[in-house]
């Protein structure tokens, strides 16, 4: 494997997990810094700051707008 398929499928890999940390707080990135939950299988590989996260979070939940629209 080549050292930049590597490298892109670790970052592929990253916002997978961060992805699904949002998705376990509701799109809080703020509650995904501050989890607690030790147990979680994730944990040690959740974001621990803020970079990159709001942005992610934006995009996701642009991306699937139509769980975020209340109906009628
Ligand atoms: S590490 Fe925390 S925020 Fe991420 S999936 Fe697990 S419980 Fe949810």
């Amino acid at each position: 494997m080549r050292k930049t398929n590597l490298k892109k499928q670790i970052k592929q890999l990253k916002e997978k997990i961060y992805a699904k940390c949002l998705d376990c707080t509701c799109y809080q990135p703020k509650e995904v810094i501050l989890c607690e939950i030790k147990e979680c299988p994730l944990w040690s590989e959740r974001p621990k700051d803020k970079k990159g996260l709001y942005s992610l979070s934006r995009n996701l939940k642009r991306k699937k707008s139509q769980f975020f629209e209340a109906k009628n």
